[in-house]
């Protein structure tokens, strides 16, 4: 069967003064078309390297990454900066939208950049399914901060990627926008048969995805 994500021993160091400290030891995950996965564990524990390594951010000392049938392990920064606009969508803790554009202008920047020229996807139509409809014309100082992380959550989408990468979504938001923000990332999982990757500490949002990993001491577990 193909996998829509794969990595296999993936192996990550940092530089900590005279010591190589191994954040990723080898790190191993398979996520299938329409699986939603969640990682947990410590703060400091690797979530957000393993995040970027599978992102193609970062790059790692060893192991394989596949998006699909992509080895991204073999490619160079262009080819990643292609592959991201491509098949990767992201959504960060702090939604990190662009201040001078409205919600609607956030959407159609990415739907310029992204290349999928046959499968493009309305703006007003992924407004509309994350209730941002009425956000529209509105910057991002006078929304809401669930309505700021819908909003990053319809710009994740709108360049249709084969993979959603979430690092605490909902560590700004209070329980009930949380669980909204969660709900739509599986809604978009489940709809168009992606496969997504979240890191969270929220416990409450759990038992909305398929599978739950933890990641502690450099090793991945399946919980
Ligand atoms: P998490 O997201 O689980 O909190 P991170 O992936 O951010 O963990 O960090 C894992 C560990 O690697 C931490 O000990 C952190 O201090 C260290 N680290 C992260 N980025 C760097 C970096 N660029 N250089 C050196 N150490 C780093
Ligand atoms: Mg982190």
């Amino acid at each position: 069967m193909e996998y829509a994500l794969q990595l296999q021993d993936v192996v990550k160091c940092y530089q900590d003064g005279d010591f190589q400290k191994m954040v990723l030891n080898n790190v191993s995950l398979q996520v299938k078309k329409g699986e939603f996965v969640a990682i947990v564990g410590p703060s400091g524990s690797g979530k957000s390297t393993m995040l970027s390594i599978t992102g193609a951010l970062l790059s790692a000392e060893g192991g394989k990454i596949m998006i699909g049938d992509t080895k991204v392990h073999e490619m160079n920064q262009k080819e990643w900066t292609k592959l991201r606009n491509d098949k990767i969508g992201f959504i960060f803790q702090n939604h990190q939208l662009i201040p001078y554009l409205t919600a609607g202008e956030q959407l159609k920047l990415i739907q310029k950049i992204s290349r999928k020229k046959d499968v493009k996807l309305s703006v007003d139509e992924m407004l509309e399914d994350l209730g941002l409809a009425h956000c529209k014309n509105k910057y991002p100082e006078h929304m809401s901060g669930g309505e700021k992380q819908r909003t990053a959550i319809a710009r994740a989408f709108m360049n249709n990627p084969d993979l959603i990468l979430a690092d605490e979504p909902t560590a700004s938001l209070d329980g009930e926008r949380g669980r909204q923000v969660v709900t739509m990332i599986r809604q978009e999982v489940k709809k168009r048969n992606k496969a997504a990757v979240m890191v969270t500490h929220d416990e409450r949002v759990l038992d909305l995805v398929d599978t739950i990993y933890r990641l502690e001491n450099g090793v991945l577990t399946k919980l």
